[in-house]
């Protein structure tokens, strides 16, 4: 008896209330696709009503409606993951395909009675929903974020696509015959317990996701530097020690650059404290605007940044941060009264394996004071360097 079509029905409707329950608890996080999501769920559990009345109430709600209602439903689904991708959403296509699949219902219901033929054009359109969002899910690239919302969506959907997709062939060969929808033999109750309980993972599917996009805003808040972009220092820090870890063995050597924007109070009095913020913001703008994917930036505090990064040897480090320091130079910032430009002095010193980073930070600190000391405005090693090398 549990396992009976209605009683597979009744928990997928209990467990689409308790999705919507926990969905709608995330309303206030506004995450792209969720009001999909939620009235994806609110429309399915009508339609599992209306398949739960067959043979007690008319067929036009409890064949045509009700299919309709579940197919419109996982269009949705498939609609608000798009957005919650960033991709193209809504295709009329789709819509065109729905409309199709009742006429057919209703042609297969009212003018030649087929069972088969209705449960094989639904599980077709069911099966090609479930792939596109396998498909989103799988091709969605989320660098830095931890896989297992995404894969456990791909798999979920996949499943489900291959489920419709066999019991969509199963009818439509013939191999099976019933009268009715809801018969309890052991081929309808396990595609249908299959195709029916999918519906429950894939919403925890979607739950997943989202709680991924508030984890990712909430880590993005605590790592990097709202006015700069640049990384917090808290970040810089346990990314440069990691950069500094993999780097062992690798055979990589890394330097570490400390930037001090020059004269920076004197912004702050002419202009005031806003228009030193934007100086900040465009300094920061343009500092990584010209580093590589392979160096790490961070802010270490008011007008101090650092960065970190790999070069071949130590006359090529300094000439990056030399080239650093011309691009921003030469650069303008547009404040309220004005176009302002600054400059900065560096230090900078090589990684010495095995050391800690506060080490490492401190002699290019030194090395920074020197290169302020002798007139700011340029690179300063912590090495002794050739005069051709060093910049003025
Ligand atoms: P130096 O060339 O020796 O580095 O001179 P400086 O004026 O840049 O250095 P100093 O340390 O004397 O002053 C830094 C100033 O940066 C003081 C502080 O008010 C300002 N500052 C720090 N953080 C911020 C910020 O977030 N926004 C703005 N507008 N100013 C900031
Ligand atoms: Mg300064
Ligand atoms: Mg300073």
């Amino acid at each position: 008896m549990l396992f009976s079509p209605i009683s597979i029905l009744a928990v997928t409707v209990l467990s689409g209330l308790m999705s919507m329950a926990v969905l709608g608890s995330l309303r206030a996080a506004a995450i792209p696709g969720l009001t999909y999501w939620i009235s994806a769920n609110a429309l399915s559990i009508v339609a599992f009503v209306l398949f739960a009345m067959q043979g007690h109430a008319p067929r036009g709600l409890t064949i045509l409606c009700a299919n309709g209602l579940l197919a419109f439903a996982m269009l949705r689904v498939l609609n608000g993951c798009r957005l919650f991708f960033g991709r193209r959403r809504e295709q009329w296509q789709e819509y065109a395909a729905l409309a199709a699949m009742v006429f057919a219902i209703a042609y297969w219901t009212y003018v030649t009675p087929r069972i088969d033929i209705r449960i094989a054009a639904v599980s077709a359109f069911h099966a090609y929903v479930y792939f596109a969002i396998g498909w989103l899910a799988l091709r969605a690239s989320m660098p830095q974020r931890p896989k297992y919302p995404y894969r456990f969506m791909t798999v979920v959907s996949f499943l489900g696509g291959v489920g419709h997709a066999a019991r969509g062939f199963t009818y439509a060969l013939g191999l099976v015959h019933q009268q009715t929808l809801l018969e309890s033999t052991p081929v309808n109750v396990a595609f249908l317990g299959i195709g029916i309980l999918l519906l429950p993972c894939l919403s925890i599917g979607v739950v997943m996701l989202a709680h991924d996009r508030m984890a990712e805003r909430l880590e993005r808040l605590a790592n990097v530097d709202e006015l700069t972009g640049a990384l917090s220092r808290r970040e810089f820090l346990a990314q440069g020690q990691a950069m500094a870890k993999a780097s062992r063995g690798a055979a990589k050597r890394l330097f570490m650059a400390i930037v001090d924007i020059d004269h920076f109070k004197s912004i702050n009095d002419a202009h005031g404290h806003a228009s030193g913020d934007l100086v900040l913001a465009h300094f920061g703008s343009v500092v990584a605007g010209n580093l590589r994917a392979s160096d790490i930036f961070g802010r270490l505090g008011g007008e101090e940044f650092a960065v970190f990064f790999p070069a071949e040897e130590g006359n090529e480090a300094a000439a990056m941060i030399d080239r650093l320091r011309i691009c921003v130079a030469a650069s303008r910032c547009r404040v309220a009264d004005a176009e302002l430009s600054c400059t900065f002095s560096a230090g900078i010193d090589e990684y010495r394996a095995g050391e800690p980073l506060a080490e490492l930070m401190a002699r290019a600190d030194q090395a920074l004071y020197a290169a302020k000391s002798r007139g700011r405005n340029r690179v300063a090693a912590a090495w002794p360097m050739d005069r051709e090398a060093e910049s003025a």
